[in-house]
């Protein structure tokens, strides 16, 4: 079956093809650091892990660039009001962003590029832009003028001249043509304080949108595969790219648009300004597991709002136990041949698996299929058990999916190998032994730290993990 993506350029489900054969080339935008980041920014960037992981499982090479937005209104505003410097101010939100892409197992991105350091790039494209007559310049700031591009708005259906008549779309405060013509350079002023770059412009600081067209185009080339945001970018600012990076090339800009559906709370999308919003430390607090989260945010469809609740994330954890303890069953299975019944598991379950994700990352049959292969293995192993190289080709399944979903596998923090467990057991029981209960129970706490829980029984020490 082909692989096929809702392209929001073309409104319509299209099949999946690479420019170059095997490689996908994929840019998405990423965070303002000028606070922490929220749950909901991280709906999007969880929808673009499963993306390129999935990519990557359906055997693609994937080059993924993200952006750091590192200046703007809300950072300079920031950094002033604390008097210091704009890295200073930024640095440990850039920081924070990367504890938790890693703490939600979102896989890093081949390049992390900082506006700050591509003003060189966006004032090359400001200049072609200029020269082609596709910008004008009004005091010290640069406008790009929508008018000269006939597509403009193509991506989010948006009727220019309705634009042309209304408010302004964006918030500067400055003249232009027409209303909807954004800046793509803005001239200094003294709200900027000391934030500014001298350049062959003038002097001042790029706007947010030419920020993506120049950095996607110099990591990923001038035409590449899949642009990714959440829906409140497709407009202006994905229009806006398309206008930029187009214009300044004369080629398509991305072949295909992908745009996630917002997380929401009481029927409004998470964001800072609605002042109802959790960062994800925030929830880390609660005492919530971080895979919980990552499992709510990723377990609806991407193009689907998603309520944010508590009880959605106890309800995650419970799902994710049965998927950990069922990794331990294997693991501790009893011998047997399941004359063919684990080989038949395993195909149903990764057809099913591509199937759903093919469709538009159809996630909803895909963790059906997990689930299911839980089901049906446990039900092989208690009817027959399994063979050695059964058990292999489980644990094999299992670590493929885990790939895409990455939270299969029990957490890493929790695992202590089994063979390590064991034998601080016989070390604990020679203690006890020896009357050694201050050792007998260093162990026992020590083997608790590490999430495993001793018990005691008439045949012997048992063990098990404990869930966080
Ligand atoms: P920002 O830092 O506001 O530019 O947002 C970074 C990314 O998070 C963008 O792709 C946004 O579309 C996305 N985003 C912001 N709020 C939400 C939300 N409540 N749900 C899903 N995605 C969001
Ligand atoms: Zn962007």
């Amino acid at each position: 079956m082909a692989l096929e993506f809702y392209n929001t350029y073309s409104k319509k489900k299209e099949e999946f093809k690479p420019i170059k054969e095997g490689e996908v080339y994929l840019y998405t935008c990423g965070p303002t650091v000028y606070d922490f980041a929220h749950i909901g920014n991280f709906r999007a960037y969880i929808f673009e892990d499963l993306l390129k992981r999935y990519l990557i499982y359906r055997g693609y090479k994937v080059l993924q660039v993200m952006n750091l937005t590192d200046v703007d209104d809300k950072t300079i505003k920031g950094s002033i009001a604390r008097k210091i410097s704009l890295d200073e101010y930024t640095a440990p939100y850039k920081e924070a962003f990367f504890e938790d892409v890693d703490t939600l197992k979102i896989s890093r991105a081949d390049y992390y590029p900082e506006a700050t350091a591509h003003v060189p790039e966006m004032v090359d494209m400001i200049q072609k832009l200029l020269e082609k007559g596709y910008a004008y310049r009004q005091g010290d700031s640069i406008y790009y003028r929508i008018s000269k591009f006939p597509n403009y708005g193509q991506l989010s259906g948006m009727d220019v001249s309705q634009l042309k008549a209304g408010a302004r779309v964006d918030s500067e405060e400055y003249d232009k043509e027409t209303a909807a013509d954004f800046a793509l350079w803005k001239g200094w002023d003294d709200d900027d304080g000391d934030v500014y770059w001298e350049t062959e412009l003038g002097k001042g600081r790029p706007g947010w949108h030419i920020e993506c067209s120049a950095m996607s185009m110099k990591y990923l080339g001038e035409t590449f595969d899949i642009h990714c945001g959440g829906v409140d970018n497709i407009f202006p600012h994905h229009d806006n790219e398309i206008a930029q990076s187009e214009a300044a090339t004369g080629k398509r800009f991305a072949n295909y648009w992908l745009h996630n559906a917002h997380l929401m709370v009481e029927g409004r999308k998470m964001a800072k300004s609605f002042n109802n919003f959790y960062t994800l430390k925030d929830l880390l607090n609660k005492g919530m597991h971080p895979l919980a989260i990552r499992y709510v945010l990723l377990a609806t469809h991407y193009r689907q709002q998603l309520n944010f609740t508590f009880d959605g994330i106890n309800a995650a954890l419970a799902s994710l136990q049965r998927l950990w303890d069922f990794y331990e069953t294997v693991q501790s299975a009893k011998e047997g041949d399941s004359g063919g019944k684990i080989k038949g598991a395993v195909d149903k379950a990764k057809r099913a698996f591509t199937a759903g994700l093919d469709d538009d990352l159809n996630i909803s049959p895909a963790l059906a299929s997990v689930f299911d292969f839980v089901k049906d293995v446990n039900r092989v192993l208690n009817e027959t058990g399994i063979s050695h190289e059964e058990k292999q080709m489980v644990m094999d399944t299992l670590e493929g999916f885990d790939t895409v979903l990455a939270f299969v596998k029990p957490p890493d923090e929790a695992r202590i190998i089994d063979e390590d467990i064991e034998k601080l057991i016989e070390q604990r029981n020679a203690a006890r032994k020896n009357k050694d209960y201050a050792e007998s129970d260093r162990i026992r706490d020590l083997l608790l730290e590490k999430g495993i829980i001793l018990e005691d029984t008439r045949d012997g020490t048992k063990w098990k993990r404990k869930v966080e």
